[in-house]
């Protein structure tokens, strides 16, 4: 199997199962009777397409608290540390390089997350007005 191979939906589908138990987890704490829109962040690196996420994200909700919700995907920087200079800068996925002194001698901070951001959930006290 290549890992390369980014229109694999098998890929985004576990995530989306995943995402999902948090999702209702948290709609159950709530007592949420339904929930109406899920916020991820994604970064660059992660290797998720974001239309690939939403197409799999509504297939698994059927038939949970969470069918009919929308996923919005908010994509995040990628920000590096570098070694030799000890600043931080912003990078891109194709230069991963310091924007201070140039060298590749960086760590990444940030970028290659999938993390759940917020949950929007509809209560039954707020249906009722
Ligand atoms: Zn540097």
């Amino acid at each position: 199997m290549s890992g390369l191979h980014r229109t694999q939906p098998v890929h985004e589908l576990s995530l989306c199962q995943d995402l999902l138990e948090q999702v209702i987890a948290i709609a159950r704490a709530h007592q949420a009777e339904k929930v109406v829109r899920v916020i991820v962040n994604i970064g660059p690196l992660a290797g998720v397409e974001p239309l690939l996420l939403e197409s799999a994200f509504s297939v698994s909700c059927e038939g949970t608290l969470a069918e009919g919700a929308e996923l919005v995907t908010a994509l995040q920087a990628i920000r590096v540390y570098c070694d030799v200079c000890g600043l931080e800068s912003e990078a891109t996925a194709s230069d991963l390089s310091c924007r201070h002194c140039g060298d590749f001698a960086t760590r990444l901070l940030s970028g290659d997350e999938l993390i759940l951001a917020r949950v929007e959930l509809e209560s039954v006290e707020e249906v009722r007005h």
